[in-house]
């Protein structure tokens, strides 16, 4: 038998293995591990469709993501799509404060929890909406860090009870907005974040006639790890260090205004992923909130700020994109933290705040796109036989890879790129043609190919193997921006949970990297959630002549919406709600199209109507000059005109 009989009969054999290897739909939630990182509101069905439901206990009302994308498509709203699930967001707020509430009971704690939502996570309408409506038991209230965020608070909150809290650099206009939030009875609180606030608020305050509650945000020297680390810490942008925070009770004293000093505010950064760090930061807080008891302020709150993070990729450990502690321990941490501080000076207990965004909106958005097109990086078959008078280099790489086997599978990969880089070289000096170089390039992919596959039987594979891997797997074109939906996987290298959302009964025999359709070589997804962190590639199915193949990114409801931008001119995506009923039947309760690329062109100042004034002179000159008749004008304007209503995407 001749070594490339061998090949391909071991070629017929793992092919045959592959389809003999049964599948499941359990197999595919644990390679794409789901439960890991679904807070229970996603999971796989039995048919292999990804399914959501409203509430991780509700898996009764759980309605297939598919079937959602085909009534999408009926409706003519074309991929990408971001899916928004209204109930998710009701789930998380009861969540978070029912765990409060019960951590508090148990701890024996006496004081209380109010949540408010930092607008600036999310800050689309029907997100406030839903913390207003669904927040209402709990008396979830909102975090304004600007006038525009304060109005719109302001317009849309009726509950007096729910803090609405003001962070933020304050002008004039911002102070007296928020004094007159106080002065309608909102449980307004206006945090001085620098020094030069204070006698501004006072000011304004008396001319206005309110009576302020005031919070003050600390520097903590406790200095939290991870992408945000400066927001806390010495160096952090905004807060008063203890010196300014001493001079600042001195003018309230001075004032007659101690008593409206009642809370005190810190904000670590998003995403703390290490629960000490949590603790360490709540038990300096508690210094500084005991110290201004002692100074006579009438404290009343504790106000954390945010950091609560999500575990995107799984894993329950200090990763950036994780995080080591449950939500039960973040509660049952910060009330211990607080009571053990100040149960020992006989201090009452705080009203505790926390500016839980992410935690409460990341996995209430869904971006959902089409698979447009893939490259392979699969050699062509080698001709059945060399070249006459071809380059010794290229018989040396063909003997190499004939020669390839179990026990020399290092030695064949360190040849064939030696031969490779050598043909390359002599390319360059003009002595290899371009066919051969072609075919030089050609065997290489094979030899790597192969030796993946051998690699495959072996038990200890050389370290180089993944990196063939890697190089190995495929490319997925994909109906998306990542710019515009996911700016922070591009900025900051943030884990997204990426998986189809079909065929999960199917085995994925691909491995891939995503791109986008901006022509940027960034626009890219390179890191997938695994068990040890990342990897480099996702495995992914062939793709089917005409069927769709549909890929998630999930957990993207925590400031992707806005963050993103318009590089290559891709606008927003279409935005599709859907609430879930009790009866398993869901509705569509909102839907936004997405911009067309006239709205594009218009946010970068041109005038789409002066735009088609001019393209319609130019099909005119044309016309004159015998480039194309009056009718192809007619067509011509009809084509241009099209693009300029149409979406921004690929369209089919
Ligand atoms: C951004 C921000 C938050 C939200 O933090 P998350 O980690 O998303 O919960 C809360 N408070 C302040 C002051 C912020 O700037």
């Amino acid at each position: 038998m001749g070594a490339d009989y061998i090949v391909i009969f071991a070629k017929v054999v793992s092919n045959l293995s592959d389809l003999l290897e049964s599948w499941s739909v359990e197999r595919s939630s644990e390679l794409y591990r789901v439960a890991e990182w679904s807070g229970g509101y996603f999971r796989v069905s039995e048919k292999g469709d990804m399914l959501v439901q409203p509430s991780p206990s509700a898996s009764d009302r759980a309605v297939s993501i598919p079937a959602i994308v085909e009534g999408l498509k009926e409706r003519g709203l074309d991929m990408p799509v971001l899916l928004r699930i209204e109930n998710i967001l009701d789930a998380q707020i009861s969540q978070l404060n029912e765990t409060f509430i019960a951590a508090m009971k148990n701890l024996g704690y006496r004081g209380s929890f109010l949540g408010a939502y930092p607008i600036k996570v999310n800050q689309q309408k029907q997100v406030i909406d839903a913390m207003v409506h669904y927040g209402g038991p709990y008396h979830h209230g909102l975090e304004a860090g600007s006038k525009a965020e304060l109005i719109a608070a302001m317009g849309m909150m009726i509950d007096k009870e729910a803090p609405l809290v003001c962070n933020g650099y304050k002008d004039e206009e911002f102070v007296d907005l928020a004094l007159t939030a106080v002065k309608l009875g909102f449980r307004c609180i206006l945090v001085v974040e620098m020094p030069s606030e204070l006698p501004l608020i006072i000011e304004r305050s008396r001319a206005l006639g309110a009576t302020p509650v005031l919070g003050v945000r600390i520097k903590l020297a406790s200095q939290a790890g991870g992408h945000w680390a400066e927001s806390g810490g010495e160096r952090s942008i905004f807060g008063l260090n203890t010196t300014q925070l001493i001079d600042a009770v001195d003018l309230l004293v001075e004032e007659g205004l101690l008593h409206c000093l009642q809370m005190v505010h810190y904000h670590l950064g998003s995403q703390i992923s290490n629960i000490r760090e949590i603790r360490t930061a709540v038990n300096e807080a508690c210094r500084v909130y005991a110290g201004l008891v002692k100074e006579g302020a009438a404290m009343k709150y504790l106000d954390l700020g945010g950091g609560l993070a999500v575990d995107y990729d799984g894993s329950q450990s200090n990763f950036l994109s994780s995080r080591n502690y449950s939500l039960n321990e973040y509660c049952t941490d910060i009330c211990e933290a607080v009571m053990t501080t100040l149960d020992e000076q006989g201090i009452d207990h705080p009203i505790i705040i926390t500016e839980t965004g992410r935690a409460l909106v990341a996995y209430y958005s869904v971006l959902l796109f089409n698979v447009l097109d893939r490259t392979v990086f699969e050699p062509d078959p080698l001709p059945a036989e060399m070249p006459k008078d071809c380059h010794p280099q290229l018989t040396n790489m063909l003997e190499s890879l004939n020669g390839l086997s179990i026990r020399n599978i290092q030695e064949t990969l360190n040849d064939t790129i030696y031969y490779r880089d050598e043909v390359r070289q002599l390319f360059n000096h003009g002595k290899i043609t371009l066919r051969e170089r072609s075919l030089a390039e050609n065997i290489f992919w094979t030899t790597l190919n192969r030796i993946l596959q051998t690699a495959k039987q072996l038990k200890n594979a050389p370290a180089e193997i993944s990196e063939i891997e890697r190089l190995l797997s495929d490319i997925y074109y994909c109906n998306f921006s990542l710019f515009q939906s996911l700016p922070d996987s591009w900025a900051i290298d943030q884990l997204f949970p990426v998986m189809p959302i079909h065929r999960l009964n199917e085995k994925p025999t691909r491995n891939a990297i995503i791109a986008d359709i901006t022509c940027d070589c960034d626009g890219k997804i390179d890191s997938f959630v695994d068990r040890f962190g990342s990897k480099r590639f996702l495995p992914l199915h062939e793709l089917k002549e005409l069927e769709e193949y549909y890929l998630g990114v999930f957990l993207v409801g925590a400031y992707q919406e806005t963050l993103g931008d318009l590089h290559n001119l891709l606008g927003d995506t279409n935005v599709v709600t859907v609430s879930l009923h009790e009866d398993g039947k869901y509705d569509f309760s909102g839907e936004l199209e997405g911009d067309t690329v006239a709205d594009i062109l218009s946010y970068v100042e041109y005038d789409p109507k002066r735009l088609l004034m001019k393209f319609r002179k130019t099909a005119e000159m044309a016309v004159k000059e015998g480039l194309i008749s009056p009718l192809e004008r007619k067509t011509v304007m009809q084509v241009y005109e099209a693009g300029l209503r149409g979406y921004t995407y690929f369209e089919r």
